[in-house]
């Protein structure tokens, strides 16, 4: 039977919640312990697929093929703890399996209400998988008090009590804001938040305080007395240079030790912490800088590209480089030319996206790219669009486009050269998809194998000829045009296992241009950098020192 750890916040949002979660995890991991850790969303919204990456920010999607908060990036990153379906749920999938259990019949004769029937959802939700690790660590999104949280709250606090004495913890994440006219940290927001959370019976084990600096012992003794938590249970979580450095600021505060105390395990098994050691110095001690331009639609909001900004930087710290990210509007040359835009970097990423604005501009910059022998990856929109650009200006297909934007537009324009994806095969069934579908969950999502051309780039990268990638995309390059693209020199050294759905394609007298149907940032981890991201920045460090 797990342990459970329940992870909620309070104050303001954005916090860092899930980042406290996925250290607190891999510290659990640093002393021996297997976890599991979960996000339980109070929006209504079934998965966060349909959701705007401007308003949500990224989509993480899972081997199992769920897409999910990325908070789950967070934790597998940390952790290297493969998400599965069943560590994300919003109150939206919740309501939806209750309302389906209720027209089917299962509780026949009864009135269906949010205790108990919400709340046993959420419940079992909790428990799923509950004797496969040490401890399952559960956090809450938003903050105690939104009225879309309460049955998650109140499913906890249950859940607390059914189980055994001291088989549960609460951890608090909350603020302490610095008011600059009195050179004060206050702590009432704090106690506040604690009282709301109180009041609707938790009572936290773990206080972890946001705050700018240190917290001074006077502070720490306050928030003990008025929070009823341990002095030693009140954990400084102070703002970092990096979040790779958060596990081992948070065991220096005392964080592991403070749950181990919680859950009354002694001795406490000594942490190995060489793996966050190792990390650490490779940020910090970084021998150069390259610069990459991400040339994509929603770069207002970085977390829109969470898992490639991360990935990045794993790629620089298996080069021992710093790698600087710069966010280019694509929109800004969709109808000029790129270079004065795109001059001056040391790589382009073209990443995943959705819909038709922008892609002029993302296909100007893979010619770029191409014809200026700046290493390029392009991630699945990022790949559909530099077979556009080779159909359009090396293979004579000067009508090339997507469907998707055709489909959008509701008139044909283009020669289809990526087109709808109808069928394909997921282990040993066949899916089938038609175009006007629900848009929810009906991608090809998830893990999925590749066979890699023995020789090409990409084979190289990887050290292996068969991969598994988690994709997340409803349209597909053309295998029809692959003799005449391959004629032009873009090899397509990726396919899928029965040689139907391109999967990698590359220019190979370039010195590095790749783009892939799959999302490799989802897997990359800090301590366990990718290797499509470790030689492109490879490529990258090399290509600057030639300039
Ligand atoms: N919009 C494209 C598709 O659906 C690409 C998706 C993506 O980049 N994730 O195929």
């Amino acid at each position: 039977m797990a342990r459970y750890i329940f992870i909620t916040g309070g104050v303001v949002s954005s916090l860092g919640k899930g980042l406290a979660s996925a250290a607190l995890g891999a510290l659990l991991q640093a002393r021996g312990f297997s976890v599991r850790l979960r996000k339980l969303d109070p929006y209504l919204n079934v998965d966060p697929g349909t959701m705007s990456p401007f308003e949500h920010g990224e989509v993480f999607v899972t081997d199992d093929g769920a897409e999910t908060d990325l908070d789950l990036g967070h934790y597998e990153r940390f952790t290297g703890v493969a998400a599965r379906k069943t560590d994300s749920v919003s109150s939206g999938r919740i309501y939806s399996n209750v309302l389906e259990k209720e027209r089917r019949g299962d509780y026949l004769g009864k009135t269906i209400q949010v205790i108990p029937h919400v709340t046993n959802e959420i419940k079992d939700f909790i428990e799923i998988g509950d004797d496969e690790v040490d401890f399952m660590l559960c956090e809450i999104g938003g903050t105690v008090g939104d009225i879309e949280g309460l049955p998650f709250f109140e499913a906890i606090r249950q859940f607390s009590q059914d189980k055994p004495r001291g088989q549960c913890i609460f951890m608090h994440l909350t603020l302490l804001p610095w008011i600059k006219a009195s050179g004060e940290l206050k702590t009432k927001p704090t106690q506040h938040s604690v009282k709301e959370l109180r009041s609707i019976g938790i009572a936290p084990d773990i206080l972890v305080c946001r705050s700018e600096g240190p917290i001074p012992v006077k502070e720490r003794e306050k928030l003990a007395l008025f929070c009823n938590v341990r002095p030693d249970s009140v954990i400084a979580a102070q703002d970092l240079g990096t979040i790779y450095d958060a596990p081992l600021a948070y065991h220096a505060e005392g964080l592991d030790q403070a749950v181990l105390d919680a859950f009354q395990i002694s001795p406490a098994p000594k942490p190995d912490l060489a793996k966050w050691e190792d990390v650490s110095d490779r940020i910090h001690n970084a021998e150069g800088e390259v610069k990459v331009a991400i040339v994509g639609k929603y770069t207002q909001l970085e977390d829109a590209y969470k898992s490639i900004a991360e990935a990045l930087t794993h790629g620089g710290m298996a080069n021992r480089v710093k790698v600087k990210v710069e966010w280019v509007d694509a929109e800004l040359f969709d109808n000029e030319d790129p270079a004065p835009h795109l001059e001056g970097f040391n790589a382009i990423l073209v990443p995943g996206g959705f819909g038709e604005r922008g892609t002029e501009g993302k296909i100007k910059a893979a010619e770029f790219a191409r014809t200026r022998k700046v290493p390029y990856l392009g991630i699945c929109l990022g790949m559909q669009m530099a077979v556009i650009e080779a159909a359009r200006n090396m293979a004579g297909l000067k009508t090339a486009g997507s469907e998707e934007f055709d489909h959008e537009a509701g008139k044909k324009r283009f020669e289809p050269v990526v087109y709808h994806l109808k069928e394909w095969v997921q282990g040993n069934h066949k899916v089938e998809r038609k175009v006007g579908d629900d848009k929810g969950g009906t991608m090809r999502l998830g893990a999925y194998d590749a066979t890699l051309a023995e020789g090409s780039r990409v084979a190289e990268a990887y050290g292996t000829t068969t991969i598994d990638e988690r994709h997340r995309h409803r349209y597909e390059v053309d295998i029809k045009y692959r003799e005449q693209l391959e004629k032009a020199g873009l090899s397509f050294s990726g396919m899928s296992p029965d040689g139907r759905l391109p999967e990698i394609v590359e220019w190979s007298d370039h010195p590095w241009f790749i783009g892939v149907q799959f999302h490799p940032e989802l897997k990359s981890k800090p301590f366990d950098p990718h290797p499509l991201f470790q030689d492109f920045v490879r490529a990258a460090k090399d290509m600057s020192r030639l300039v």
